[in-house]
């Protein structure tokens, strides 16, 4: 393992690599992890890296985890980067491109942050993982738990969608939906009292509260620049939620520039639902890292985007500022239009949360912030069969016809097919 010490964000409190440790003794920020980047450049060169097989592990050097913990893999990761030609005709773009994270083992991007934090759990032996989240991570969580023989208890918020809860039951997690009608997160407060009282894991995807898994992230950043023959594109829009995920990504981006793989760095667009923009608020409003504010209760179409707090929040606002990026916030009308979009053009089936970065793309081209000539990538984070129930309401249910010509005919005459 190349980590050479985690770091408070905030207070700078120091661990060795040695110590089993979550969080910083303050619980006020995330600990970083730090490489040793000079001997990781000895082992790791673009020639040995596209020797390997995709996938989470083909950047173990780059990872928190002793070599010989014996890791468990799902397949996450090595998703498609899609030219979108029709797509790109359609918004007037000409070189844009989508990282299709739709088709991850739990059908979202968390099985990448969750893939790395229960290699973490494996190393230290432990025998139950809890965590806090809407869905997605508690998704990822239950699948990689079940595959490590790890027990897996979830605290998700009682509006959670239902095709979620089920998938975390069949996994075999323990589900509390738990009742959420303050400003607080209950999800978090009940992880945090429960890994207090009974010794658990945390494993959430919040940097403050497991910083391992954290890493994961970055792995989409590596295949990104691979992808486009080591290069970096103009802009990544990402949808941001509690933030690890952009954060994470420009962890990437940077490390890849440090070891000489890529000479450029990208731009960076934070995408927020008006719903729930606590990080958009606070750079439009020039505010420091730890200046954010929590922005109450969510109302947002994009559940997977409800995190009051952006526990992130602080490495996502350096990374937007360090990129000379943007942050966006979108209208619902506008998540499930670029949700219809991207399955009319591209045949790609998202949920809201994975597709409010190319609503935000859309509103950038408006806004004349990104330009039709750039080399774009969209991220699109999450599967549309995560929750079908919004995709039903927007399209309607067809009648049932009678299996005549006739009024089979006459059917298809009155949606103007024939
Ligand atoms: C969690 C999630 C996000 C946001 O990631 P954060 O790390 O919380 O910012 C985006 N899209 C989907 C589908 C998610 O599940
Ligand atoms: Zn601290």
């Amino acid at each position: 393992m190349y980590v050479t010490k985690l770091v408070c964000a905030r207070c700078g409190e120091e661990h060795s690599p040695e110590e089993r440790v979550y969080f910083c003794s303050n619980m006020d920020g995330r600990l970083d992890i730090h490489y040793d980047y000079d001997a990781i450049a000895d082992v790791l060169t673009r020639e040995e890296l596209e020797l390997r097989p995709g996938g989470t592990w083909r950047y173990r050097e780059l990872l928190p985890i002793e070599e010989d913990t014996p890791v468990v893999y799902l397949g996450e990761g090595n998703t498609p980067l899609i030219r979108a030609t029709r797509l790109a005709d359609r918004l007037g773009f000409r070189n844009l491109y989508l990282k299709d994270e739709t088709r991850n083992p739990t059908w979202s991007f968390k099985d990448r942050p969750m893939a790395v934090g229960v290699a973490k759990a494996i190393e230290f032996g432990v025998k139950t993982a809890v965590t806090a989240s809407s869905g997605n991570a508690a998704a990822a969580l239950a699948a990689f738990g079940a595959k490590a023989g790890i027990d897996v208890i979830t605290f998700v918020p009682h509006f959670a969608g239902l095709g979620k809860v089920a998938q975390l039951q069949l996994y075999g997690a323990k589900v509390v939906r738990l009742k959420w009608e303050t400003d607080e997160d209950p999800t978090v407060k009940m992880m945090v009292e429960m890994v207090r009282r009974h010794g658990w894991y945390p494993s959430p995807s919040f940097g403050p509260f497991n910083p391992y898994q954290f890493e994961g992230n970055k792995t989409m950043a590596y295949e990104i620049l691979e992808q486009l023959g080591w290069m970096a594109p103009d802009w990544v829009m990402i949808p941001v939620g509690g933030g690890g995920l952009l954060a994470g990504n420009w962890k990437g981006f940077k490390e890849f520039k440090e070891l000489d793989f890529v000479g450029d760095l990208p731009r960076i667009a934070a995408v927020q639902s008006t719903g729930c923009a606590p990080l958009v608020r606070a750079y439009q409003q020039g505010r420091g890292p730890f200046e954010i504010e929590p922005w109450g209760k969510p109302d947002t179409v994009a559940t997977g985007l409800e995190d009051p707090f952006p526990w992130d929040g602080d490495a996502a606002l350096t990374a937007i500022r360090e990129s000379n990026g943007t942050a966006v916030a979108v209208t619902n009308e506008e998540i499930l239009e670029a949700q219809r979009l991207l399955a009319r053009y591209e045949g790609i089936f998202a949920e809201p949360s994975g597709v409010a970065s190319l609503a935000g793309l859309i509103r950038l081209k408006d806004e004349g912030v990104v330009d039709p000539t750039d080399l774009i990538v969209v991220e699109i984070t999450g599967s549309g069969l995560k929750d079908p129930d919004v995709v039903v309401e927007a399209v309607g249910t067809p009648p049932v016809v009678e299996p005549t010509v006739e009024q089979v005919e006459a059917y298809l005459s009155s949606i103007g097919t024939l």
